[in-house]
C-alpha cells in the first residue's frame, strides 16, 4: 500500500532525527483523517422509505430483475422480478391504504369511522349520503377512475361506498333473512369484516343496472375495462374469479378496493389477491424511521 511505504520511508529517514516523534504524530494524524474521509464519502445515504415497483417489470423481464440484489430488508418479492417496499405500512391499521379486512382479519377497532366525503361521481341516488361517500383519502382517485371510464365510453355509478358498522349489520341481517346464513356469508360480511367500513372500497356498477351485483358484469366490455384499468388509478378488483377460497368471498367484479397505485399495479401484475400479498408483506418487518 502506498501510504504504508510513505510511512516506512519517513520513519527510516527520521529515526536518528531529534524531531522523529513529532513527524510520526503528524503522519499518523494525516492517515487517520484520510481514512475517516474515505469512509464517510463511501457510506450509503438513507433515503425516505417508499413504495417501489420495478418500473420495467413485466412478463419478459423476470430474468433481468431476478438478478437484482435486494435493496433493503423491507423489500417484499411478490413474485420473481416484482418487488415492493413494505416501508411503514401497517396492514392492521384501518386508516392505512394497505389494511387487510376480511373474515379472518376483522377490524380491530370496531368503532372505527373514517373521514368521508361525496366523491362527485355518478351515484345510486336512493342510497344515503353516507353510503354515497368514500374515504376522503381516495376521493381524487375515485374521480379519476370514473372520469377515465366515461372517456372509455362506460357509464358507471357508485352504488355503495362507505358503510357504518350499523348499516353493515342491517345488510347482513337482511341477506341472512332472505337466503340463510350459509349463503349470506358468501357475498355479505358481518360488521367488522367489511372493507366498506374503512371508506377504502366501493361497489361500482353500470348506471343502467345491467348485471347489477351480478358476476356477468365481468363479461361485459365495461367490466373488462374496469378489471384492466382500475390499477392505474390505485384500485383492485378485490374478490377475483377463482380466488374464492383465498378471499372468502364469491367473485365480485363490481367491488373495487383502493390500495394506492404502486400496490395496485403490483397486485395486477402478480395476479395475487390482497390477502396473499399481505401475508408476504407482514412477514417482513416494517421500516423504521
Ligand atoms: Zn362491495
Amino acid at each position: 500500500m502506498f501510504m504504508a511505504r510513505v510511512l516506512v520511508y519517513i520513519y527510516t529517514k527520521v529515526m536518528k532525527n531529534s524531531k522523529k516523534i513529532i513527524v510520526l504524530i503528524i503522519t499518523a494524524v494525516v492517515i487517520v483523517t484520510v481514512g475517516v474521509a474515505v469512509f464517510v464519502l463511501r457510506s450509503p445515504k438513507d433515503g425516505p422509505a417508499r413504495v417501489v415497483t420495478n418500473p420495467d417489470s413485466g412478463p419478459n423481464n423476470d430474468a433481468n430483475n431476478a438478478q437484482r440484489p435486494a435493496a433493503s430488508s423491507t423489500v417484499v418479492t411478490l413474485r420473481p422480478g416484482l418487488v415492493i417496499d413494505r416501508g411503514v405500512h401497517d396492514t392492521s391499521n384501518p386508516a392505512d391504504l394497505w389494511v387487510l379486512v376480511s373474515k379472518t382479519r376483522p377490524l380491530t377497532d370496531t368503532g372505527y369511522t373514517p373521514a368521508i366525503a361525496l366523491p362527485g361521481v355518478k351515484v345510486r341516488t336512493d342510497k344515503s349520503k353516507e353510503e354515497q361517500s368514500v374515504g376522503t383519502a381516495i376521493v381524487a382517485d375515485t374521480q379519476a377512475l370514473f372520469a377515465a371510464a366515461v372517456t372509455a365510453g362506460y357509464d358507471f355509478m357508485l352504488s355503495s361506498g362507505y358503510r357504518s358498522s350499523t348499516l353493515q349489520q342491517t345488510y347482513y341481517s337482511n341477506y341472512v333473512a332472505q337466503s340463510g346464513e350459509q349463503a349470506a356469508n358468501k357475498f355479505s360480511a358481518k360488521p367488522g369484516q367489511s372493507e366498506h367500513q374503512t371508506g377504502l372500497a366501493f361497489d361500482m356498477n353500470l348506471a343502467d343496472k345491467q348485471c347489477y351485483l351480478d358476476t356477468c358484469l365481468g363479461d361485459l366490455p365495461a367490466g373488462k375495462w374496469l378489471a384492466a384499468h382500475a390499477h392505474a388509478y390505485g384500485f383492485i378488483i378485490r374478490y377475483p374469479l377463482g380466488k374464492e377460497d383465498i378471499t372468502g368471498y364469491q367473485y365480485e367484479p363490481w367491488h373495487v378496493r383502493y390500495v394506492g397505485a404502486e400496490l395496485a399495479k403490483a397486485l395486477y401484475e402478480s395476479g395475487l389477491t390482497l390477502d396473499e400479498a399481505v401475508a408476504l408483506i407482514d412477514a417482513v418487518p416494517a421500516a423504521t424511521r
